[in-house]
């Protein structure tokens, strides 16, 4: 073991987590501080918290936490247990990078090191097997050659045989975060491209959905406000299900010229969808394409953004699922966002066309996004016990 005078670095109070999870959904843990225990590199504290999907573990020693002292089967390891499942999450030096190991294999997270003294450690729970809901856990931080010499493995918490109590939180999406242009009619150019269905909830939503549960394919639901509760549980599901929900007016009013009758349209629509799911919409598809400058201008005052549409197939006119078919397939490019309907009507021609609108689609190199992801949104998150 290499033993060397550190440089003590300053140890001003730091928060748990970075600054830049202040706009995120995040709780800190507790933080466990701890007395001296002589050892070479010596914990100070140790806190294991969540950001957003990602556990953070944050790890203070009273001195530098010199690289050089963890390249040679040194390590500092996180040892988690829940239930049956035991996890140990080590943190190495290899070459010129630290590096994330869960029993020997690479594991997939992010190292840092903000101050000399701090090393925070961020991955997904799911990738080493925890599932939301209670956890124990220690650390143990052991320098090159420690292995072979007593008393200069650094245990938090000290004493042998305890562990500290944590949590795996359980992570709600409850919304999104519009942003850049505030009426949009396609995605960045590429091969991802964005289904979406209007003039639902309707008693044909959940044959779609069971299609595009069995295809894999999310899309984005485009709701009208006053048939939300009727449909509750199918709303419900299409979020469940991995798609999104966005807001189609309450009543398919033309709102094109805007005023405060518009505003109260976004308004009390994406209150219904809230008391429904929790989640509020940030998408807003204005009823027959109708828009203006003052129309766009409250859309965005009330979180949205106004998705107008690349790809219209005219399915509501029921042209015949072939048609349907052939017209997508045609008008569909880069960014493509795509218009169909879930409801205002007998869908059975829209639904028939539907797989083979996502087989004729695949076929052509292009993955099936969200609206919001489409276009790069933040999910608004929530972390719940
Ligand atoms: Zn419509």
């Amino acid at each position: 073991m290499r033993l060397r005078t550190l440089t003590i670095a300053a140890l001003a109070t730091a928060s748990v987590l970075p600054a830049a999870a202040a706009q995120a959904a995040s709780t800190g843990g507790a933080l466990h501080a701890l007395q001296s225990d002589g050892t070479p590199v010596e914990l100070q504290s140790v806190a294991l918290g969540q950001v957003n999907r990602d556990l953070v573990l944050t790890v203070r020693a009273t001195r530098s936490i010199d690289p050089a002292d963890f390249d040679d089967g040194g390590r500092i390891c996180l040892h988690v247990r829940q239930m049956q499942e035991a996890a140990v999450i080590c943190v190495t030096r290899s070459g010129t990078a630290w590096r994330l190991r869960r029993d020997q294999r690479a594991l997939a997270g992010v190292i840092g090191q903000p101050k000399a003294g701090i090393l925070r450690v961020r991955w997904r729970p799911a990738d080493v097997g925890l599932e939301p809901g209670s956890v124990s856990w220690r650390v143990a931080a052991t320098p090159d050659g420690c292995d072979r010499v007593a008393l200069c493995r650094s245990r938090a918490p000290r004493e042998s045989g305890t562990d500290y109590p944590g949590r795996v939180m359980r992570v709600s999406v409850v919304g999104c975060v519009a942003s850049g242009p505030t009426e949009v009619r396609r995605g960045a150019p590429g091969k991802r491209i964005a289904l979406t269905y209007d003039d639902g909830p309707s008693a044909d939503t959940a044959a779609l959905l069971d299609t595009l549960q069995r295809l894999d394919v999310p899309a984005t639901f485009f709701m009208i406000g006053r048939q939300v509760e009727a449909h509750a549980d199918v709303v419900r599901r299409v979020l469940a299900e991995g798609h999104e929900i966005g807001n189609h007016s309450w009543d398919h009013a033309d709102l094109g010229r805007g005023g405060a009758r518009a505003s109260r349209q976004l308004r009390e629509t994406n209150a219904v969808i809230q008391s429904v799911t929790g989640y509020t919409p940030c998408v807003f598809r204005p009823p027959y394409g109708s828009t203006g400058p003052d129309l766009v201008e409250r859309t965005r005052a009330a979180g949205l953004t106004s998705i107008l549409w690349s790809v219209d197939p005219l399915d509501w006119k029921r042209p015949g699922a072939d048609h349907i078919v052939a017209r997508v397939l045609r008008q569909t490019g880069p960014g493509a966002i795509i218009l169909s309907h879930d409801g205002g009507g007998p869908r059975a021609q829209t639904l028939a066309a539907a797989p083979r609108v996502i087989a004729g689609l695949r076929r052509r190199g292009y993955t099936f996004v969200t609206v919001s992801e489409l276009l790069g949104y933040r999910e608004r998150l929530e972390l719940r016990p």
